[in-house]
């Protein structure tokens, strides 16, 4: 690859930079959407940009020739009176029984212009509102960018697989861009990519872009690596985490049933800022969901992230990158500044687009709940599903899934908190269960013992604390006496656990 060769952005016209209002005759009839000239003016600063656009309508007869060319002309002095230059529009007039060469998605416009301006179609992008777009892209061996504007929506189900589908051209830039700082990272540090997602297959936890925040991911299914989540974040409770996918296939893993509210959703909003909660599979651990019957999952709308999922072959369970308290990071340095030295990775992709968390969305009962307001407009997921009930807010409060929270998991079994250093064998009467942090000392006086660590690791401890509770609770005990964990790093949010579940029935 030569060091001159420049990369490109490919754009379709109709319904990807200007509105699709059928066979435009005249200038007079250009309407820009509202985020062009700002996404091609970022795009600019690093693209030699081209329009490709098919006009039918002259072989059809409903244009002219000399009709196109002025409303391109049109198109392309508009912006360049707001400083963005298209160094070339191309122009196919054919029917595609003509059998022309230029027709999309055949490759013959972005060849000429990679070998006429010396570009690198590798590291090129076609933008389109047409599976064409995306096929064209694949052709000349460049990457597509399919926006749901024009005709998008309606023929998404005809696109081939592509993960890049944004909401329009402000979206698709910042895709592209994402792309590049991505690239800019793999020259300066070659394999992170290939290291980042080893990482996550091996227990590890990686900061990662999305399009909201920056994630603090681990394998979502590895209960030790998602305890190392919280240690890191130093929360002092277990609340539910998002788990991402890098595609609505992936979800059978998570849910137990997609209902179609849910599939609507996605269909309109996946890639992008919503959570969906929806009930979970028995695979996923009760530290990603906090012991709640039910799942967050979201597909991020970046390609750092999708990729890394992928790479790791797993979902990837991720609440935002900085401690507990903490405002949410948007860049790398603001993960480096708050978490240094504590996760394995913090992969750079550069700022985030969307700078909020995402909406979350509860469709486990008949009414849609809004959970969180975010990234994705109320409006917006109302349009698509109707109204959203509104959650409740719980007293004991401030789980991300408020309103469930009396669906916890707690033991039917009443439990009893020890305090710190108080012997066990006090409360010893009927058929008694010991939930030990460590090794238990007299064993033989409980009719059942679970031991969250042996050797006092936290983090084991914190990974194993869902399953040792449900375990006793299986056991018909008339008791259960847990001993607390030291008060510190994840030993909080396990106290805490285990103060909730000690706690007098709900209605205190
Ligand atoms: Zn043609």
């Amino acid at each position: 690859m030569s060091a001159k060769l420049t990369p490109a952005v490919f754009l379709d016209r109709d319904g990807t930079i200007i509105e699709d209002r059928g066979h435009l005759r005249s200038p007079s009839e250009v309407v820009f959407f509202p985020d062009t000239v700002r996404a091609l003016q970022r795009l600019h600063a690093h693209f030699r940009l081209f329009v490709v656009t098919h006009q039918r309508g002259i072989a059809d007869g409903i244009v002219s020739s000399a009709e196109v060319a002025r409303v391109n002309e049109h198109t392309v002095a508009e912006l360049r009176r707001r400083g963005v230059v298209i160094t070339e529009v191309y122009c196919c007039p054919h029917r595609r029984d003509e059998g022309c060469v230029c027709i999309k998605p055949k490759p013959y416009f972005l060849e000429e212009a990679a070998r006429r301006y010396g570009l690198d179609l590798a590291r090129s992008f076609v933008v389109g509102d047409h599976p064409h777009d995306v096929v064209l892209a694949d052709n000349a061996g460049a990457t597509g960018i399919y926006v749901l504007t024009g005709h998008g929506a309606k023929h998404r189900a005809e696109l081939p697989e592509c993960k890049a589908v944004v909401p329009g051209i402000r979206e698709a830039a910042d895709w592209i861009l994402a792309c590049r700082e991505w690239r800019l990272r793999e020259n300066d540090d070659p394999g992170l990519m290939t290291r980042a997602a080893d990482i996550l297959r091996h227990g590890g936890v990686v900061a990662f872009p999305t399009e909201t925040v920056y994630g603090l991911g681990a394998a979502a299914f590895d209960e030790k690596a998602v305890a190392r989540i919280f240690e890191v974040k130093r929360r002092p409770r277990f609340d539910p985490l998002i788990v991402h996918v890098s595609a609505p296939e992936q979800l059978p893993l998570l849910v137990e049933e997609v209902p179609a509210a849910a599939q609507a959703l996605i269909d309109r909003f996946w890639p992008g800022p919503l959570t969906l909660v929806l009930p979970r599979t028995s695979a996923v651990p009760d530290l990603v969901t906090a012991g709640l019957p039910t799942v967050a999952v979201r597909m991020p709308r970046h390609p750092v992230a999708l990729e890394l999922i992928d790479r790791a072959g797993t979902p990837v369970a991720a609440p935002s990158a900085n401690p507990f308290g903490h405002t949410s990071p948007t860049t790398a340095q603001h993960v480096h500044d708050q978490l240094a030295g504590k996760v394995d990775l913090v992969f750079d992709g550069g700022p985030c687009s969307v700078g909020v968390e995402s909406t979350i969305v509860s469709l486990v009962s008949a009414a849609p709940v809004l959970l969180r307001p975010g990234g994705l407009s109320v409006e917006d997921i109302e349009a698509v599903i109707g109204p959203l009930g509104k959650a409740l807010r719980h007293k004991r409060g401030a789980a991300p899934a408020p309103g469930m929270l009396d669906r916890h998991y707690a033991p039917r079994t009443p439990l009893k908190l020890l305090d710190r250093g108080e012997a066990p064998g006090a409360h010893v009467c009927g058929r008694v269960g010991l939930l030990a942090s460590q090794a238990a000392p007299c064993p033989s006086s409980f009719a059942a013992v679970e031991v969250l660590s042996a050797n006092g690791d936290l983090r084991e401890a914190a990974a194993n604390l869902f399953g040792a509770m449900r375990r006793l609770d299986a056991r018909g005990l008339d008791c259960i006496v847990a001993e607390p964990v030291p008060d510190s790093g994840l030993g909080r949010a396990i106290n805490d656990r285990l103060r909730r579940s000690a706690a007098p029935a709900r209605g205190d």
